[in-house]
């Protein structure tokens, strides 16, 4: 019974390993994706900070709950994580969340239905679910509400809209601002194009493409996703990934 266990669990780390071989590697340590937008890896995953007029916004504050990466960029801005007075979860994944602890003065927003699985009263069942022992005992944060689809927020003057995009995981959402589409895992660099996170990392991998007709009508140019960084002319790329 207990080797059976270990053998199981072998394999599913083993298609966990090879889930996340799958997906595209971080390009870059720190990306200028726009005047005042700078994502930073933070270990596998990015983070992207939003520079407003009284502070920081993150879109996702990445893998590391140490948040080095992340602090040293904010410094670089004269700023200190209680500067950082929103953070906007593109989904429930550890390893897109797991430093939003060091923020305290943020709000921390996650979409609809989303924040059941950070609060551990519901369960992901994809094999990223294995990813979630890497970060072992992460503090919820204090502040954390739910957006709703379609909603505009106004982040310290920033208009960003909020569009669902369910499907990685139930209530995965991507952040419209100016013409920088933030898509977390929903949408990613794949070679020369681009398209959803592999099967196997996603909840309801067909309705994660299904939701991706949602993001061809917006007026975005480039992606910042949450783990190959920016690309270039992403809605040309994506209606292509959707013939
Ligand atoms: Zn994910």
């Amino acid at each position: 019974m207990g080797r059976g266990l270990l053998v199981l669990g072998g394999l599913l780390l083993l298609g966990f390993s090879f889930g996340y071989s799958r997906l595209p590697r971080p390009s870059d340590p720190r990306i200028e994706a726009s005047l005042g937008a700078v994502g930073v890896e933070t270990g596998g995953s990015y983070a992207w900070i939003l520079r407003t007029a009284h502070g920081a916004a993150l879109v996702d504050c990445g893998a590391d709950s140490r948040g080095g990466a992340i602090v040293a960029e904010l410094s670089r801005e004269g700023l200190s994580p209680a500067d950082v007075h929103t953070v906007l979860l593109t989904h429930g994944h550890r390893d897109h969340w797991a430093a939003c602890a060091l923020f305290p003065q943020a709000k921390v927003r996650v979409g609809p239905g989303e924040g059941a699985y950070l609060r551990g009263e519901k369960r992901f069942s994809s094999l990223a679910v294995l990813g979630e022992h890497l970060y072992p005992g992460l503090t919820l944060p204090a502040r954390l509400s739910e957006l709703a689809d379609g909603e505009t927020l106004d982040v310290d003057g920033e208009a960003i809209r909020v569009v669902a995009v369910p499907g990685h995981t139930p209530g995965s959402v991507a952040f419209l601002w100016k013409d920088l589409l933030f898509t977390g895992d929903a949408l990613l660099r794949q070679g020369k194009g681009v398209g959803p996170a592999p099967t196997f990392l996603s909840e309801d991998a067909d309705l994660a493409r299904a939701s991706l007709r949602r993001l061809v009508a917006l007026p975005f140019t480039r992606i910042a996703d949450g783990h190959t960084g920016v690309t270039e002319d992403a809605r040309q790329k994506l209606e292509r990934a959707l013939r």
